[in-house]
């Protein structure tokens, strides 16, 4: 489970999506998955290539986009506990960029933009360069 929780401590329910990302600091799997708001939220468990559950009380956005696509900024943290994100125990959290292509999980990367932690922001196209 990647740290997650949201700055006013509240549950934030995310899905949550298994890749083969590495960690961009010691290259080590990423084996507890890349946290993720959009679709239906529901605690699910996605892979690369899983078409999005929008049958939910709580979707978001709150419509499945027109053209089944969009992207978003989930979160992951490194499970190797020798890595540099490391400190006193906890790993630093960091970012992925999900892109969703005909409503399915299409790419997961490490993403360098500039993200508020926790904000799980969906993103424009144009924020994109
Ligand atoms: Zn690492």
């Amino acid at each position: 489970m990647p740290a997650a929780d949201n700055p006013s401590g509240s549950t934030v329910t995310f899905n949550t999506v298994y890749t083969d990302l590495k960690c961009p600091q010691c290259q080590s799997p990423i084996d507890s998955g890349v946290g993720f708001r959009v679709g239906a939220l529901e605690n699910r468990s996605y892979r690369l290539g899983d078409a999005l559950n929008w049958e939910g009380a709580n979707c978001r956005p709150s419509q499945r986009p027109q053209d089944g696509g969009l992207r978003t900024v989930g979160y992951f943290n490194c499970d190797n506990p020798k890595c540099p994100t490391w400190n006193d125990c906890f790993p630093e959290v960091q970012c992925a960029l999900i892109v969703i292509t005909d409503n399915r999980i299409a790419e997961v990367s490490v993403y360098n933009g500039v993200s508020g932690e926790g904000k799980f922001e969906i993103l424009e196209g144009s924020e994109i360069g």
